[in-house]
């Protein structure tokens, strides 16, 4: 039986992070979407004049628009909850409400986009997977797409669902796919993650199933000797297998910071997956992060800083499990029993599998480069490369020099120190996030001024925020890599 959390004292701050956090969720999503859309609405001006495109284009912006000027109005009741002014029951319900709402219109049109022209990822996305995954990566193609289809389905999963083709149109459309590139897989993008760099984890959790297909690892572990049989019940086992391994890939290459894409997207569901299908494709997410911090913890790498938004999820999806009535309770603990008690028996197995595969795994060392890479982008400074050595160490072996008899050259052993290493992609996301978690609510206080203006939003000021970071993320990613060029020679 899933226990159901006790009202704390604590919740009233858990609950106020929670809201804090589907606003920041629901500005961002809305403002990039708004940014696609202006993009395309250039697009479609310069080159696709009288395509029709422009139809599409300017009832969605209509739609966005309006969801703004809907937060606007809030601006008074979402400024006080901002500051932690006691909001009464009824206006804190009235207020996640209208947040939910603004998110679930966002997320529908952001589905809506596969109808427009696409657009290229950016360069950095295939810069960040081969420093993840080294040797391991083979060049595969990212699409963009719409967002159900890049955090819950694969390309290969949507062939699937694809039921009327039948059996041996699947096998040949499969086939088709492979042929598109050596590693045999297209790993999708959502729209809105295009310039995002803290979204791309989820390109390295896609990249472990591709990893895993290649080699067949998920159905080896659960058919072992015996032959598969895709007709079998123990094909569930295999996609429940094969999440974990995912996550667990994203987790040894990106460290905690891999988790909070995922976890964003779970806050921002109105409610939990009520049926069988989510639970045949998808172990649930609260198990799913549960064997993920175990991992890391197998890693040896401490997920403190990232333990407050953990919290939250956690916060979060209590509350979502308290809301189903008690049937319901009773048939999700039964069918998730067993997954839990599957995947918990074979997390040792599966974690191996994952050690083996070579991969660089992030230390715990990584996580404190990151701390210090943070600081810079506080000053709005770029992140590609970091100093082991601090100025006072190299201050104190320059001064123990002076009247000392050692060689000239000596000086120069000791300046080199001064010298930069370029930072991993690893460490510029997990600086990134850290950045992003201890700045945005300060960001938000700014956009929802209720004192200079109750009832409309400066979500320009927002998005002028999520664009800067996104810009020195991407310009570290790129001057990184140029360093590593420069070291290399
Ligand atoms: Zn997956």
């Amino acid at each position: 039986m899933t226990a159901i959390p006790e009202p704390r004292p604590d919740n009233n701050a858990l609950e106020r992070l929670r809201v804090l956090i589907s606003l920041g969720e629901a500005v961002e999503k809305l403002v990039r979407l708004q940014q696609v859309l202006g993009r395309q609405r250039l697009f479609v001006d310069a080159r696709e004049q009288g395509s029709g495109y422009a139809g599409v284009i300017d009832p969605l912006l209509l739609v966005l628009n309006g969801q703004a000027e809907t937060l606007g109005r809030n601006s008074a009741r979402i400024s006080s909850l901002i500051r932690g002014e006691a909001l009464d029951e009824e206006q804190r319900i009235a207020l996640a409400g209208i947040i939910q709402a603004v998110i679930n219109v966002v997320l529908t049109l952001h589905e809506l986009l596969v109808l427009l022209p696409r657009e290229a990822p950016e360069p950095q996305v295939f810069r960040v997977l081969r420093d993840c995954f080294k040797g391991e990566w083979q060049s595969t193609s990212v699409i963009m797409t719409n967002a159900l289809s890049s955090y819950e389905y694969r390309i290969e999963d949507v062939l699937e669902k694809l039921e009327d083709i039948g059996q041996h149109e699947l096998t040949r459309y499969k086939g088709l796919l492979k042929g598109f590139t050596r590693a045999g897989s297209v790993l999708a993008q959502a729209f809105v993650d295009r310039s995002n760099p803290l979204a791309w984890p989820v390109l390295a959790h896609e990249y472990g199933h591709a990893l895993d297909e290649a080699r067949g690892i998920s159905r080896q572990l659960v058919y072992g000797s015996e032959a598969a049989d895709r007709s079998s019940n123990k094909e569930f086992l295999v996609k429940w297998v094969s999440e974990v391994f995912a996550d667990f890939v994203a987790a040894r290459v990106l460290g905690p910071a891999s988790q909070i894409p995922f976890l964003l997207l779970e806050m921002t569901r109105p409610s939990l997956p009520r049926g069988l299908e989510e639970v045949r494709s998808h172990p649930p997410a609260s198990l799913r992060l549960t064997l993920v911090r175990e991992y890391l913890k197998h890693l040896d790498v401490a997920t403190d800083e990232f333990d407050g938004v953990f919290a939250v999820y956690e916060f979060d999806y209590a509350r979502k499990l308290v809301a189903l009535d008690s049937a319901e309770r009773e048939a999700k603990d039964q069918r998730e029993e067993p997954i839990g008690t599957f995947l918990r028996s074979n997390f040792a197995t599966i974690a191996s599998a994952v050690d083996s595969l070579g991969l660089r795994s992030f230390g715990q060392q990584q996580l404190e480069n990151a701390k210090e890479l943070e600081k810079k982008l506080q000053l709005d400074l770029p992140i590609s490369s970091l100093r082991y050595t601090k100025d006072d160490q190299i201050l104190s072996e320059l001064n123990s020099l002076i009247g000392s008899k050692s060689a000239p050259e000596r000086v120069y052993e000791v300046l080199s120190n001064f010298n930069e290493t370029p930072a991993t992609s690893s460490e510029i996301l997990t600086a990134g996030w850290l950045y992003k978690l201890a700045s945005y609510e300060e960001h938000l206080k700014e956009s929802f001024s209720a004192a200079t203006s109750p009832t409309s939003a400066s979500l320009s000021g927002y998005g002028d925020y999520l664009a800067r970071t996104d810009e020195l993320l991407l310009r570290s990613i790129e001057l990184a890599a140029v360093h590593i060029a420069i070291v290399q020679g």
